[in-house]
């Protein structure tokens, strides 16, 4: 039952990769101002999925044990470090990478892809509330992260098709890590529960690091304050289904 829980989820979340054909229908400066939308609530279900179900999950099952909080950091590490080395950016504006780095994306997505699947499949199987919450969080944040990888390998001289085709084999990787995660676990057995807290180190990472700072000095201060409401009800998400549960 976990495992099909875990594969319908993984497979959602591959299937956001094809988010790019929205760039064929929508106009570009109506897109631009629905993906900082985006940005902003997934700021908040990342942070609220973080604070409100890893965290306090993982602390629930373990006490409050310091390694709890080493594993949060060793999550936040582990994507500076990545983003460092393999350059997998957030930003959404001409600052794209460079033709030679094009296949740099698909690996570095792919890994980040195998990250988001692998830490769903350790939340299904530590609870289903749980599981759900951050199945909601990674998708939020994908949809901006997949129409940037898929912006990015058009701009690296990839035809619109092609790019997309590449970035849903990229995305595949979140299945197998889902997998992964599920066959993991019944070895790991309760020692899993330490992914919560590192997929915890991920999300703050992603949203404090990378996306809050799009949208952070927006063009007015009509706009500062949408997309701060915007980051709070992403927390309010996070919140209900806390609650519904
Ligand atoms: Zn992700
Ligand atoms: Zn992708």
């Amino acid at each position: 039952m976990v495992l099909i829980q875990i594969l319908v989820a993984t497979f959602v979340i591959s299937l956001i990769a094809f988010v790019g054909v929205l760039t064929f229908i929508l106009k570009e400066e109506w897109l631009k101002k629905a993906l900082l939308i985006l940005v902003a609530l997934s700021s908040g279900a990342l942070l609220g999925g973080a604070f409100l179900h890893l965290i306090p999950e993982a602390v629930s099952e373990l006490g409050g044990s310091l390694s709890i909080f080493l594993y949060l950091l060793l999550g936040f590490c582990l994507f500076f470090i990545l983003e460092q080395f393999l350059h997998w950016r957030h930003q959404h504006d001409e600052t794209h990478s460079v033709k030679p780095f094009t296949y740099l994306i698909l690996v570095s997505d792919s890994l980040h892809n195998f990250i988001d699947g692998l830490v769903i499949a350790a939340s299904f199987v530590v609870s289903y509330p749980v599981g759900i919450a951050t199945t909601l969080a990674v998708a939020l944040h994908e949809i901006p992260q997949e129409l940037d990888d898929f912006g990015a390998l058009v701009y690296g001289g990839f035809g619109r098709k092609r790019a997309l085709a590449f970035n849903y084999v990229s995305a595949i990787t979140a299945i197998v890590g889902g997998v992964t995660g599920y066959f993991a676990a019944s070895v790991m057995k309760a020692s899993i529960v330490y992914l919560l807290p590192f997929a915890a180190g991920n999300f703050i990472y992603i949203a404090a690091a990378d996306l809050i700072p799009e949208i952070k000095h927006a063009v007015n201060i009509r706009r500062s304050i949408i997309h701060f409401c915007v980051f709070l009800a992403g927390i309010g998400v996070m919140l209900l289904v806390k609650f519904i549960h």
